[in-house]
């Protein structure tokens, strides 16, 4: 491993963490390096470092994946380390051989250690040796054929995850042994196009489990310390969204064996740097070994945050050849921090990832931490990963910390694209897990609909925002047009006519009407907003009393007919019209319709095929996975719509099955 008193840091990376480097390096006295595609030349990091570099092209394998592209970049700019951030190179052993190659240091571990934890399957076995627990693995050799038996010792349900897979794609459960065959064979197809290799192996899946880490950091010297544990057990599709240190779920005793098993796991490996080994629990609170990220992690600063060590910091130290400071050498954990990820995604529609021109982008800073790549106006590139920001509360208790950060999001003034803000809200006010009863199945149980319909608005509260909402938007097209905004409180002069608008809110529709004659009158529902009556309207916010309290509500147009309204008692998403547009044809009886926009790969079905429940009909690949689109009842397949290779949307016609009842079959 090349190392030296560097001067001039190089990020081979983008956004929020480029930021985020850029920030400790420059306390350090360093200079840095922004790397810069196409598609992100207008973002905030690229101004915070001393110089940047672009990288031509847009797509990950033009630019922050492409290897000669950022080796040019490191000679140009004449930089003499690199930090890969997290995810692109960052755990990619040819990169930081490539790097240490230039004679120039590469801010992680070494190639080594890189190399033997990014194989999943081969962490586990060195994990094993070294006595740290594992869950059994059987391996499945490329192309071999699946020999059933050989799962024999291996109790149903069962995980298939790829090798090489990181970002929680390419897993997929088996239920029972009729879907062994098909879904190990999904798996290494979809290994293989999201990892470029095929090797895949299947551990037993444990239910309901909680998914805690433990930070490390390990020196030249043979140092290896803990910085404590995150729990990271509120996913969506295997990936974390909110995270936290310390874990409610540890008793003294099983953090103390849990913290020092990691530190077994860092010396087994003779660790360089910082890292995380990852472990999964079961609910009787034994853990397993499940990978070592090789790299700073997305949600480092809740670590940051209890400890008041600057990861960033140790990493660019311990890369220079220095120790693990004193500070984290005896570091100790205070209070509770919380990190939520705001992303760019629509959790009602398969949390599926939104990109577009970010017309707002204001979240208060002074009693949070906020790391993001964004500001007013950036864009949002469908290139990219869709996390806008992070944000991170610290406070003395988990309680405490909760509700400043749903107080930060509630008041995040974020316009343009749908973000998860409302179900980040939902879950940091949700009982269970306010009382620390989670596991990575909590949005399974948790209806996303549901939590983000802010259940804390009873009827007349949410009658209040909605009729301030029509309100305000009266005054904006009366400003629009000119017109004094006296116009508001008499503009037609038809008598008795009401006017309406209808809203879906709460997961129910919402009438507003009112009138002007002989009074001006407002109802919701039918049911009369007593005393209601405008104060004042700004730019994005409407005062109204009602039944003589004063409030304020800013009103922010997220998307195309979305509003978000936050008020004191919470914020509400509102919608103008339906989210699920109808189908534009009579689908017929029996017919199976695509659930998501996406490409079809597969037909696996003919017309006229006779089949049995649960059979394969086509595949569907979406958003990097792959989806098997089954027969939902036995019958005959008499038409099919689709060929391999047609682009669908969401609601096109795939298959039509006519149906026959079990006895005939
Ligand atoms: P963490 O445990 O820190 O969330 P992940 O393995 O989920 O780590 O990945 C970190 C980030 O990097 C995620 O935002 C993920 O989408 C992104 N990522 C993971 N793998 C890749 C990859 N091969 N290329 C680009 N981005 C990736
Ligand atoms: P990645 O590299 O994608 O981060 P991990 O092995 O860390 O892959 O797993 C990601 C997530 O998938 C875990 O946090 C957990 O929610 C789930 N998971 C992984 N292995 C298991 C398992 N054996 N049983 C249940 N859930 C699992
Ligand atoms: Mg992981």
């Amino acid at each position: 491993m090349t190392f030296s008193k560097f001067k001039r840091v190089l990020v081979a990376n983008r956004a929020e963490i480029a930021s985020r480097v850029f920030r400790t390096a420059h306390q350090m006295g360093l200079e840095t390096i922004a790397l810069y595609s196409d598609a992100d030349i207008d973002l905030p990091y690229v101004n915070e470092a001393t110089f940047a570099v672009n990288l031509s092209g847009a797509s990950p394998k033009d630019t922050y994946l492409n290897i000669d592209k950022i080796l040019r970049a490191v000679e140009i700019s004449q930089a003499d380390a690199v930090h890969p951030g997290y995810g692109f190179l960052s755990e990619n052993v040819e990169f930081a051989k490539a790097i240490e190659d230039l004679g120039i240091t590469f801010i992680g571990p070494t190639p080594e250690t890189i190399s033997q934890m990014g194989s999943k399957t081969r962490a586990k076995e060195i994990m094993n040796l070294a006595g740290v627990p594992t869950l059994p693995q059987v391996v499945i050799d490329h192309g071999a054929e699946v020999v059933s038996n050989q799962f024999n010792n291996l109790p149903f349900p069962l995980l298939v995850k790829a090798a090489f897979g990181g970002g929680g794609r390419g897993m997929r459960i088996i239920r029972d042994s009729s879907e062994l065959i098909s879904s190990i064979a999904i798996a290494q197809q979809e290994a293989l196009s999201a990892f470029g290799n095929a090797l895949v192996f299947v551990e037993p899946y444990i239910e309901r489990p909680r998914h805690i880490e433990v930070q490390i950091l390990g020196d030249r010297f043979g140092d290896v310390v803990h910085l404590f544990e995150r729990e990271c057990s509120i996913q969506r599709r295997y990936q974390k969204i909110i995270e936290e240190s310390p874990s409610a779920f540890l008793t003294e005793d099983t953090r103390q064996l849990l913290l020092d098993t990691a530190v077994r796991a860092g010396k087994a490996v003779s660790y360089i740097g910082a890292g995380t080994v990852e472990f999964i629990f079961a609910p009787d609170g034994t853990f397993y070994f499940l990978e070592m990220n090789t790299r700073l992690q997305v949600e480092h600063p809740v670590t940051e945050y209890v400890t008041g060590i600057d990861l960033v910091k140790e990493q660019l130290h311990i890369a220079m050849g220095g120790p693990i400071s004193d500070e984290a050498k005896v570091a100790t954990s205070h209070g509770w921090a919380i990190e939520a990820r705001l992303y760019a995604e629509d959790p009602l529609e398969n949390y599926s990832p939104q990109a577009g021109h970010l017309a707002r982008f204001e979240i208060d800073n002074v009693h949070v931490r906020v790391d993001t790549g964004f500001r007013s106006g950036s864009n949002v590139s469908s290139f990219y990963d869709a996390m806008l920001a992070k944000v991170i509360t610290h406070r003395s208790s988990r309680i405490e910390a909760a509700s400043s950060l749903e107080l930060a999001l509630r008041y995040a003034k974020v316009a343009g694209v749908p973000t998860n803000i409302e179900l980040l809200r939902g879950i940091l006010t949700e009982q269970e897990f306010l009382n620390g009863h989670i596991d990575t199945a909590y949005l399974e149980r948790n209806d996303p609909a549901k939590l983000t319909q802010n259940i804390a608005l009873d009827e007349s509260e949410s009658a209040i925002y909605l009729a301030s909402l029509v309100m305000f938007r009266v005054h904006q097209r009366a400003m629009s047009r000119r017109t004094l905004p006296a116009v508001l409180y008499a503009w037609r002069n038809v008598k008795n006519a009401d006017f309406f608008d209808v809203f879906v809110a709460q997961g129910k529709e919402m009438t507003v009407s009112y009138r002007y004659d002989p009074e001006f009158e407002i109802h919701v529902n039918s049911l009369e907003v007593p005393n209601f009556s405008v104060r004042h309207v700004g730019d994005d916010y409407i005062d109204i009393e009602a039944g003589s309290i004063l409030q304020r509500l800013t009103v922010l147009n997220v998307s195309q007919g979305i509003f978000r309204l936050i008020g004191p008692k919470g914020s509400l998403i509102v919608s103008t019209k339906e989210r699920f547009p109808r189908s534009s044809y009579e689908s017929p009886l029996g017919s199976l319709l695509a659930p998501m926009p996406g490409t079809v790969t597969e037909v696996r079905a003919q017309t006229g095929d006779r089949v049995d429940k649960g059979a394969p009909l086509l595949v569907l690949e979406a958003m990097k996975m792959q989806h098997i689109i089954s027969a939902p009842t036995p019958g005959v397949v008499t038409d099919i719509r689709a060929r391999a290779g047609d682009q669908v949307t969401l609601g096109t016609l795939l298959v039509v099955i006519q149906e026959e009842s079990e006895t005939n079959v």
